[in-house]
């Protein structure tokens, strides 16, 4: 078995246990959101999670830092992690891989080769060699000729120095050849394990016993629960959704809609706040409503949703057309708690997990209740005013105890939820899930 195919067993095993359970083996904290699992970045200094680690193309692990820009296999993680270098270092690389997936066979295996190497190395002298398997042996111009070591004819084989140093054997009879320890399995009849460890002796080279350390037992499989939990929708699926949309003031419909709202399209195209989904666009499975394209219910104004940690995670759709479906959806059959619509303030808060030092006075944080409020509040700031608050859209459901304490001690929080029942009822949980860390402040009808 060669160092590759044991690479390729052990990425297999990695593959095989999934993203999460590969982060949790290499002490990575992984955050789980949707399908998707991402880490700080090994490769940069990373202040938030944007690094993926997914089953790529080839069904194997794959870490992708959108940061970076680019892409690595399970190995070069694991050398990242371990501070190995994977060029000068692979055979390291996969003995470390091996342990931490308490793989014994492999790091049996990785010994073996590397004690077989160690013998090869030292087994150089053809003649002490023939002496110590006491076979008769005549001299020749590179080394020796003996008789086949298979035993089936006389031969004859011969045994000399390849030009890489070490001992080679061929019959010039029936074209058997092999290495040292091919030559001392065959003459004393032993498989190869047995035949490395008699060469071993000949060599006077002492083999690493099988398991030097005990190794801790292999973290637990990932048991699948009956009945999965809603995520969000895959990473990579919002974030080409995204990349497929227009602005919004490039889209005479979603323009008129948000003018209907007294919403200016270039002031809300200028502040990356929404988008527009073109009527051409191709869609995935959860951008439907019972089975209808977004762009067939009219769903075209994309309000990007991110997460505590400023990463967009998934999409709102508002209809901007006459119809009967609901007025504003998410992805069909995931869910949106921890998700929240962001501003250039807001965004910029949660990737840097503080209040920018930059900003002008202390933290003020609004909070609005879904799009047109959101939009609303979030066009208000001048473009050339360096912004003194953060502009933070939630729908229902969305506010979660993450999505507090995203929020900066000592914050002044406008809570800005719709004036009716249920507007209240949420004004209230947010009002208590800052409660002793942030000032708290209900906006007024007319405020
Ligand atoms: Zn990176
Ligand atoms: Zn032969």
């Amino acid at each position: 078995m060669t160092l590759r195919a044991i690479a390729d067993d052990l990425a297999a095993d990695f593959a095989a246990c999934g993203p999460l359970a590969t982060c949790q083996r290499l002490a990575l904290q992984p955050q789980r959101a949707g399908r998707t699992v991402a880490i700080r970045c090994p490769w940069h200094d990373d202040a938030t999670p944007s690094c993926t680690i997914t089953i790529g193309p080839e069904r194997t692990i794959r870490a992708h830092c959108f940061s970076c820009g680019e892409s690595w296999d399970v190995l070069s993680l694991i050398a990242q992690v371990e501070r190995l270098d994977i060029k000068s270092d692979f055979r390291r690389v996969v003995e470390r891989g091996a342990e931490i997936a308490g793989r014994h066979d492999l790091l049996a295996r990785l010994q073996l080769k590397a004690a077989a190497e160690s013998v090869r190395q030292s087994l150089t002298d053809v003649a002490a060699v023939v002496a110590r398997l006491k076979l008769s042996a005549a001299p020749t111009k590179y080394g020796v000729a003996i008789a086949c070591p298979t035993g089936q004819h006389p031969g004859p084989c011969y045994v000399s120095r390849a030009r890489s140093g070490v001992l080679w054997a061929k019959c010039k009879a029936c074209g058997w050849s092999g290495d040292v320890i091919a030559l001392v399995g065959a003459v004393r009849g032993l498989e190869r394990e047995a035949a490395v460890q008699a060469a071993a002796e000949i060599a006077h080279v002492q083999v690493r016993p099988r398991v030097a350390t005990p190794l801790p037992p292999p973290p637990p499989r990932l048991v699948r629960p009956s009945a999965p939990e809603p995520t969000y929708p895959d990473r990579e699926q919002v974030l080409d959704l995204l990349g497929a949309c227009v602005r919004v003031n490039q889209d005479e419909q979603v323009a008129a809609w948000l003018a209907s709202r007294g919403l200016d399209a270039d002031a809300v195209a200028i502040r990356d706040l929404a988008l527009a989904l073109p009527q051409s666009a191709a869609l995935p499975r959860w951008a439907r409503f019972r089975g209808r394209p977004w762009t067939d219910t009219g769903h075209r104004l994309i309000v990007p949703l991110f997460d505590s940690q400023g990463l967009e995670r998934s999409v709102h759709a508002c209809r901007v057309v006459d119809g009967s479906t609901p007025k504003r959806i998410a992805p069909a059959g995931h869910k949106v708690a921890g998700l929240i619509m962001a501003d250039t303030m807001t965004r910029l808060m949660l990737a840097a997990g503080r209040w920018p030092e930059w900003a002008i006075g202390s933290a003020r944080v609004v909070v609005c209740e879904g799009e047109p409020d959101w939009l609303t509040w979030a066009v208000r700031t001048p473009l050339y005013r360096c912004p003194a608050h953060a502009v933070m859209g939630i729908i229902a459901g969305s506010w979660t105890d993450e999505i507090a304490a995203a929020i900066p001690r000592g914050a002044a929080v406008v809570i800005w939820t719709d004036h009716d029942q249920a507007g209240e009822r949420y004004a209230t949980q947010i009002a208590a899930s800052l409660r002793g860390r942030c000032s708290t402040l209900r906006g007024a009808i007319h405020g």
